[in-house]
């Protein structure tokens, strides 16, 4: 006999979390991504709500971290009558297939773009240390691009418009400028938290706890509180 619960009509479910607007501090807004880990812990990347609901109710979710974010009510089970809930915790453990580099873990190489670049950086121009928001800074190529330099997490460095048209095409020595910190190229866990729209304090701890010891995002955070 087939023991599996038959759920009709999964999604749409009915969300006991606010939506976008009027968000509260103590209420979590459905948009707040969950951070998905492997079944060992390893963090392995955020999802959307619809996809946490989805391993759920597949079982691929083998135990929860951190704190619950929201519940959503789904359709009837028809052999128990009853509705179905969900509730999502902000850290899952899941089982089953990823796109995760596996054991290329060590070996993997985050892909480069501004935003996580930013971020990296605390949102600090590494000239001038002031911070600016995102569309006031750019990408300056330490060696410059124009003489081979590349683009790369190493040689890349978050600066103002202002900062990189003054260095131009030099080099920082070469302009007499000074980089108040040096690049990195982030781990996957440390790529992961970079990628992180809004990090909740109990997902920030998680990705702390598998950032390397010797992570220049581990003074960086507690200094520049980015
Ligand atoms: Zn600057």
């Amino acid at each position: 006999m087939d023991k599996t619960p038959h759920l009709v009509g999964m999604p749409p479910f009915r969300v006991d979390a606010p939506l976008d607007s009027d968000e509260t501090a103590s209420a979590p807004r459905l948009s707040q991504q969950v951070l998905r880990t492997d079944i060992s812990g390893m963090p392995l990347e955020w999802i959307d709500y619809k996809e946490a609901v989805r391993l759920y109710h597949t079982g691929q979710v083998a135990y929860t971290c951190g704190s619950p974010l929201y519940s959503l009510l789904g359709g009837i089970n028809a052999r128990t009558g009853l509705q179905t809930q969900v509730d999502v915790n902000s850290i899952i453990a899941t089982v089953g297939h990823t796109h995760s580099p596996g054991a290329r873990r060590g070996a993997y190489l985050p892909p480069l773009n501004n935003e996580t670049l930013f971020k990296r950086d605390g949102y600090l121009c590494m000239y001038c240390g002031s911070r600016f928001s995102s569309h006031q800074l750019s990408r300056d190529h330490i060696k410059p691009f124009s003489r081979g330099g590349q683009d790369t997490w190493a040689n890349v460095i978050t600066a103002c418009r202002r900062c990189n048209n003054a260095k131009a095409s030099r080099t920082p020595e070469e302009a007499g400028m000074q980089l108040l910190a040096v690049p990195f190229i982030p781990t996957f866990a440390e790529y992961i938290y970079l990628k992180g729209r809004r990090v909740l304090t109990d997902q920030m701890e998680y990705l702390l706890a598998h950032f390397p010891r010797s992570s220049p995002l581990h003074s960086r955070l507690h200094s520049w509180s980015c």
